[in-house]
């Protein structure tokens, strides 16, 4: 299952987030999921759920954000959406896209990356002496 190898990157790189952090427990984590990843929402929470079961991930909830996919033609200059996402799009068909202005090839600029836009977390202590605010 390709979510599930997915989900095993984004589950690593949350906890190294972590890392060095006084977390008690993670409350949300959200995703962005490219909508030319053909990643499954379904089976995406389904690998969450699975990989979460222990540690400071325990009980978080997963937010899944589809990012459209965003395409640029180096013939005409546009950047934008595609004209359409092509039906059975799938990793062993090269995928069809052309530019809506010009009909030309393009390029896939946006919607094939899975990001972790933020995460909510408790921290362990109750609260510190105010230096938390940012980043
Ligand atoms: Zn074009």
């Amino acid at each position: 299952m390709h979510e599930l190898s997915v989900m095993t990157q984004v589950v690593e790189s949350v906890l190294g987030s972590l890392e060095g952090r006084d977390v008690r427990r993670v409350e949300s984590v959200r995703l962005e999921v490219g909508e030319l990843t053909m990643l499954g929402k379904e089976q995406l929470r389904f690998a969450w759920g699975v990989l979460s079961r222990n540690g400071p991930l325990r009980g978080s909830k997963l937010v899944i954000i589809r990012k459209p996919a965003v395409v640029e033609c180096p013939g005409c200059g546009f950047r934008g959406a595609p004209k359409k996402a092509p039906a059975g799009w799938s990793h062993t068909v090269a995928p069809l896209i052309a530019c809506p202005r010009c009909g030309g090839e393009v390029r896939i600029v946006g919607g094939r990356e899975t990001v972790v836009r933020s995460l909510r977390a408790v921290a362990a202590r109750d609260r510190r002496p105010g230096k938390r605010r940012g980043r």
